[in-house]
């Protein structure tokens, strides 16, 4: 059937340009992994295929598959690794078709696309972030044999913007929106500068367009996402924004300014930030949030530490004085907010005296939403060339017990919000999700099986296990007795 596909192109190469479109019926199926920044980009591959007349299948139906991976940390990187492993095995085993082409994009081809092409021959091509727009030439290259190994730019320069095609992968009744694209911190333990690039903002106009679109659409919630939202604007200063000045739109456009902006937009919807930097918070900001009604009064703000020493290892422009005074004030100011966080365990150089700190201070302030992850080595990163690593069954040690610590608060937090009221979103039939909950990240509410989905619902909470909560009418919990 390929076969054909490719006589087909030849015969229309006659104008130079090698097309493979919907006359040709080619169909294409994509893998999306890594977080909901990763997935934006993704759908607007899935647009830009669509667009150019490649039909949506699945994986093993298709013509080509792309897979948009992550190489965030080491586990990002094996499953990526894997999901690719998979599909050509299944290729190789006739579960998908002989001459299925393989296309990795993403942040593990951004950067490893060179040597990754030549390990993995299997695979039609490697392209990078900058190259979303061109994901239909670039398959149809491929289709047509024509394709190079690598398509990645040395600096990421791409920024997503409203016209560009795009599909929802999520349900319709909730959005990512991409307010910005790359960072300009330099986290010892992270790469993604690297791999993204500095940080560029999109103009406030062209995301309100955006957000009113979704809105129309009939999405419910609003997520506005970034490597840092608290940076959006702060590139197009004047002066420009510094790695620690904080949210002010008497500046320019501001992540204030554009959640003011979005409020005012007509329509029965929640607006959530995600990755907010604890450095880039200011009073306006804390302000927008308490006067904002439609913005959900959660708040996404990695700490990553509490030691002033492991902070400035991390390069996080923070210390500990400062985070606490932020949170007290941010509790104080926003009644009922939910602050989720996460934390680093095992920084090189990190004493039992840090991890102890640490400890203390998760008991103190009572993260609604929390997560800690072993320090992992990033190749490329400051950290991974500290002398003083810790050992793996330190780290594991100290995650475990702060896990441990967690999910005790977790449990307590659960069972004090029995007996409340709260405004949920359904996502599916009987399973919803609070304030508190952000997609694929936090937990659920089990609620009455007949509440229709994709809508704001009110209901009572009636029990608690962890993150998960039961409201009135929910079903039973199907606990596995064995
Ligand atoms: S803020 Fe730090 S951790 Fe987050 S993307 Fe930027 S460099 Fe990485």
């Amino acid at each position: 059937m390929v076969a054909m596909h490719r006589r087909c192109v030849k015969s229309l190469d006659s104008s130079g340009l090698p097309r493979y479109n919907a006359r040709m019926n080619a169909s294409f199926a994509l893998i999306s992994l890594g977080c909901a920044k990763n997935q934006v980009d993704s759908e607007h591959m899935v647009g830009c295929m669509a667009e150019a007349g490649f039909r949506q299948v699945e994986p093993v139906e298709a013509d080509v598959l792309i897979i948009n991976t992550c190489g965030f940390i080491d586990p990002a990187k094996e499953e990526a690794i894997n999901t690719i492993f998979d599909a050509v095995r299944a290729r190789e085993a006739g579960e998908a078709p002989a001459e299925q082409k393989i296309i990795v994009a993403g942040c593990l081809s951004q950067r490893y696309a060179k040597e990754l092409s030549k390990e993995m021959p299997e695979v039609a091509c490697f392209m990078g972030v900058d190259e979303i727009t061109r994901v239909a030439e670039i398959a149809t290259a491929c289709l047509n044999g024509t394709a190079e190994k690598t398509y990645t730019t040395k600096v990421s320069t791409y920024l997503p913007d409203w016209g560009v095609p795009r599909k929802l992968i999520s349900p319709p009744h909730y959005a990512y929106v991409k307010i910005a694209e790359g960072c300009n911190h330099a986290c010892a333990y992270c790469v993604i500068p690297r791999i993204r690039g500095g940080h560029r903002s999109r103009p406030q106009a062209n995301i309100l367009k955006e957000v009113r679109h979704w809105v129309e659409q009939g999405a419910r919630e609003i997520n506005l996402i970034a490597q840092d939202t608290t940076y959006y604007g702060m590139d197009k200063w004047e002066k420009r924004g510094s790695k620690t000045a904080g949210v002010d739109s008497s500046r320019g456009e501001s992540l204030a300014s554009l959640l003011r902006e979005i409020n005012d937009i007509p329509g029965d919807f929640w607006v959530r930030v995600l990755y907010t930097h604890p450095a880039h918070w200011s009073q306006e900001l804390i302000d927008t949030f308490a006067q904002c009604d439609k913005v959900v009064k959660y708040v996404d703000i990695p700490l990553q530490h509490i030691a002033d020493g492991i902070l400035d290892s991390m390069r996080r422009k923070t210390d500990g004085d400062y985070i606490r005074n932020l949170i007290r004030n941010i509790r104080a100011a926003v009644p009922g907010i939910g602050l989720r966080t996460t934390f680093i365990s095992g920084l090189p150089g990190e004493t039992e005296e840090d991890h102890a700190e640490l400890r203390d201070f998760i008991k103190e302030f009572r993260f609604e939403r929390a997560g800690v992850f072993p320090y992992s080595k990033e190749e490329g990163s400051l950290a991974a060339k500290m002398k003083n690593q810790v050992h793996h069954a330190t780290k594991k040690r100290r995650s475990n017990e702060l896990s441990m610590l967690l999910a005790g608060i977790a449990d307590e937090i659960g069972q004090e919000s029995i007996g409340t009221r709260m405004r949920v979103l359904v996502d599916a039939p009987g399973i919803a999700r609070g304030p508190w909950d952000a997609p694929d990240v936090d937990g659920s509410i089990h609620v009455d099986p007949t509440l229709p989905v994709g809508e704001f619902a009110e209901v009572e909470i009636v029990d608690s296990i962890a993150y998960e909560l039961f409201a009135d009418g929910a079903e039973d919990p199907d606990f596995d007795e064995a």
